[in-house]
């Protein structure tokens, strides 16, 4: 019998275990090293010249083909963009990851290092996220202990998982992430430009007016722009001052035109952004050691596939 889970990872699939198993009655508490629910659901926002600028970074918008992800949609508040089977968050992604979290137990800004214990009484070690950089050895400082749990479920990309449970390094081997350089760039005048842009064959896979978004101030002039896989791996370890530029400049490639410079701009490095290679099965459940694994890389680099893989760990894990 399964009382207590503890769930690393509070993106789509840890939030969707987590509801799941809490409305059976099952104590549940999620860990994430950002400083708020949604992972791969993002928001960034930066303030320049008295204007609050604002960026989704990372998902751009969501599907739902099932019902049930349609319905988690709905409950947020999502909204349609640029069409009406899309939807997005408002007045940004991240509401989205915190609406579903509702009043769920979530520990914020800890990076979980290592589980210690036994199935039945698993004990998580966590640490300051700000201390603790991913590939990194552990910070040398005394981590918190929260435990003891029945059962751990990791929803985090596999790499990281394959990190932290060693023992199923080889069932995790096959999945292959693509990487995601974003430029996030606010500019002075409105760019002569439709409001998305998928050019085919390009350095730039994906490019919005993200201020286009419903909820959002129409006024500022707020594009994401994100680099093709190719491109980004071309890239990848390049200090995210050094991308801005020339992503910008492939950008000016796509608009057919110079591009004014921006009045604000930034680079995030996405290392887990959309799937190459999935597990091909809906998660990972080890009954007799209590522990889970869900995410999209376990059925396809989608936000719903995210939510689908964490629903159907927690009905195995219930
Ligand atoms: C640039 C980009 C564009 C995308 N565009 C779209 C799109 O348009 N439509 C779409 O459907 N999908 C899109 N996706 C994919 C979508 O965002 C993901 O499929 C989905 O959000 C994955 O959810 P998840 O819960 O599996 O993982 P994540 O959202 O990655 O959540 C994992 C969480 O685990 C946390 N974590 C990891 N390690 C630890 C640790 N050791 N301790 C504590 N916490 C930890 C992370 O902080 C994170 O919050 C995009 C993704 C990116 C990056």
């Amino acid at each position: 019998m399964t009382r207590s889970v503890a769930i690393i990872g509070a993106g789509l699939a840890g939030l969707a275990a987590a509801r799941n198993l809490a409305a059976r009655g099952i104590a549940v508490r999620l860990f994430d090293k950002g400083r708020a629910p949604g992972g791969r659901l993002a928001t960034r926002r930066a303030d320049h010249a008295g204007r609050r600028l604002q960026f989704d970074h990372g998902a751009q918008y969501l599907r739902a083909a099932g019902a049930d992800f349609a319905a988690a949609l709905a409950e947020a508040g999502a909204a349609p963009w640029p069409d009406a089977d899309r939807r997005v968050g408002v007045p940004g992604m991240s509401a989205l990851p915190r609406a579903l979290l509702g009043g769920l137990d979530l520990r914020a800004s800890r990076h979980v290092g290592t589980v210690v214990g036994e199935p039945g009484a698993w004990r998580l070690r966590h640490w300051d996220a700000k201390e603790a950089k991913p590939g990194a050895p552990l910070p040398a400082t005394p981590p918190e202990e929260d435990g003891p749990f029945d059962a751990v479920l990791f929803t985090i990309p596999a790499p990281q998982a394959a990190e932290l449970l060693p023992g199923f390094a080889a069932a995790l081997g096959g999945v292959r992430y693509a990487p995601c350089w974003t430029v996030m760039a606010g500019f002075d005048a409105a760019l002569p430009l439709p409001d998305t842009l998928r050019p085919e064959a390009h350095a730039i896979g994906w490019a919005a007016r993200d201020s286009s978004k419903p909820g959002r101030d129409g006024a500022a002039e707020c594009w994401v722009i994100q680099a093709a896989p190719a491109w980004t791996r071309a890239h990848l370890e390049r200090r995210a001052d050094d991308i801005v530029a020339p992503l910008l400049a492939e950008f000016a490639c796509v608009a057919k035109a110079p591009l004014r410079p921006p009045a604000w701009a930034a680079a995030h490095r996405w290392r887990y952004s959309l799937l190459e290679a999935p597990l091909g099965a809906p998660f990972l459940w080890d009954p007799a050691q209590r522990i889970g694994l869900a995410g999209d890389w376990c059925l396809a680099g989608r936000a719903e596939a995210a939510w689908d893989s964490g629903s159907a760990l927690a009905q195995a894990v219930a």
